[in-house]
């Protein structure tokens, strides 16, 4: 069985590329009917906390990354990690050393002047100082380490790279190495997809599982994500919380489509829904080259989401977002309003964000002040035409846009003027500047009533 896992440490919220390894993992899990699983590292307990938990867990349901079973605390197990680097003690793989924090600096410079990694002189054995502190070291082996990454490739490290590793502090807690191959190994992990920033962490858990005698995951070591500018990515960039992109109006669907295709490809297709992801994902996909963050491209993919999601669904969330603004309709009233203007609405809108400034001409609550480039096109002769085209309309029956349409049509040649000397004026009055569609749909969207009342507030 596949079972994958995503294993962030709690000191932040779920930013986007913690997002995207944990929609990586997720995917390979569903397409093979296996196991996602999710664990907190949370050891180091100075930087650990609930909120970046809660933020974690939030952001992953909001993204729609669900995990089997339940979530697993890795500070819990610490009497689990103990007792494996005990074992490796036993099996004279893991040793105590008693080297003093001075003495453990004097011989890394050693070792670095001699380009080589730390070696304890307590792997050898000795009789220990009464009374001191010891820490469990890892007995480095003697041989290379060669690590077949599903990303990378194979990669080699010569046994003088790695140190003899701390398993267990001098105050008996684990380090990050030993914790993530014991918990990886109980849990049952069959593949690790994480940040290439880890590499090097590959190759020493490599060397821990051997010495365990448990099989290797394996290993996909994916590139980091990049800013627009090809550097390392920055809060400017949108290193941000899943949250954030939920506020600036992205679905989670849209952003799942975009994270996918950020680092992994499927040939040259952009789009996926949800089934079609589960289904295309592959480790061979993935890429060795980093990723760059593309907002514009970002923003098209969640387009593609906002025109396939449900009516019903899109307004729910469109009122959520307008609830409480000042100087609009809500309510029932915003509901019968929007709800015949949702596909429109989809059309013209990359983010919910966007929504809601399309959406806002309809809400508005009268009457309204105009801005001032609206005003520029309300002259004498402007108002003047607005008040025969008020008469018009409130004697027009078949209420809507196409008809509508018809009758702007004709009442501007009945003037004897462009349709621009019409729609501008109209425009204005109806909308106040705000962004809108074609005329005819704004009259049929704002229905009569609104529509006459609107032209008496501004043009009476
Ligand atoms: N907790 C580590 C991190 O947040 C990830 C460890 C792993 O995936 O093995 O970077």
């Amino acid at each position: 069985d596949i079972i994958t896992r995503f294993a962030p440490s709690p000191t932040g919220f779920l930013h986007i590329g913690g997002a995207r390894t944990a929609l990586f993992n997720y995917l390979f899990a569903r397409q093979a009917g296996g196991q996602f699983k999710l664990r907190i590292e949370d050891t180091d307990r100075e930087r650990s906390t609930t909120q970046a938990v809660d933020a974690i867990l939030a952001g992953m349901s909001w993204l729609g990354l669900e995990w089997d079973g339940d979530a697993v605390s890795q500070h819990a197990r610490a009497d689990r990690h103990r007792e494996v680097a005990e074992e490796l003690v036993v099996q004279g793989k893991a040793f105590r050393c008693y080297c003093t924090h001075e003495e453990v600096e004097k011989l890394r410079e050693e070792a670095f002047a001699e380009g080589r990694a730390l070696r304890s002189p307590w792997r050898d054995g000795g009789t220990p100082p009464d009374d001191r502190r010891f820490t469990v070291r890892f007995r480095a082996p003697d041989s290379d380490v060669t690590l077949n990454d599903a990303v990378q490739g194979e990669v080699r490290w010569a046994s003088k790279e790695f140190d003899d590793l701390i398993l267990l502090r001098a105050d008996g807690n684990p380090t990050y190495n030993l914790a993530v191959v014991v918990d990886d190994h109980d849990m049952g992990v069959t593949h690790i997809i994480r940040g290439d920033d880890h590499l090097v962490n590959g190759g020493r858990q490599a060397q821990l599982y051997d010495a365990l005698g448990w099989d290797r995951p394996i290993f996909a070591h994916i590139p980091l994500i990049h800013g627009p500018d090809g550097k390392k990515l920055s809060k400017r960039h949108g290193a941000l919380g899943a949250e954030a992109y939920r506020d600036m109006g992205y679905l989670p669907e849209g952003l799942r489509n975009y994270l996918a295709r950020l680092g992994w490809s499927h040939g040259d297709q952009e789009l996926f829904s949800d089934a079609e992801l589960i289904a295309a994902f592959s480790l061979e996909g993935l890429n060795k080259a980093p990723a760059r963050l593309d907002f514009d491209k970002m923003a098209f993919v969640n387009h593609h989401h906002i025109r396939q999601a449900d009516n019903t669904r899109l307004l729910a969330l469109l009122m959520e977002r307008l609830e409480g603004q000042d100087g609009l309709v809500s309510g029932a009233v915003a509901n019968a309003r929007l709800t015949p203007a949702m596909d429109m609405l989809k059309e013209r809108s990359k983010t919910l964000a966007e929504m809601e400034s399309q959406a806002y001409f309809l809400l508005r609550e009268r009457p309204f002040s105009l801005d001032d480039a609206a005003r520029k096109h309300l002259s004498p002769d402007a108002l003047a035409r607005l008040s025969r085209l008020r008469g018009v309309l409130a004697a027009h029956n078949d209420w809507n846009s196409e008809s509508l349409g018809t009758v702007l049509k004709a009442f501007a040649e009945s003037e004897g003027v462009g349709f621009g000397k019409i729609g501008q004026p109209l425009r204005a009055v109806l909308t106040g500047g705000a962004p809108a569609p074609d005329m005819s749909l704004v009259l049929g969207l704002l229905g009569r009533d609104e529509t006459l009342a609107r032209l008496d507030d501004h043009a009476r």
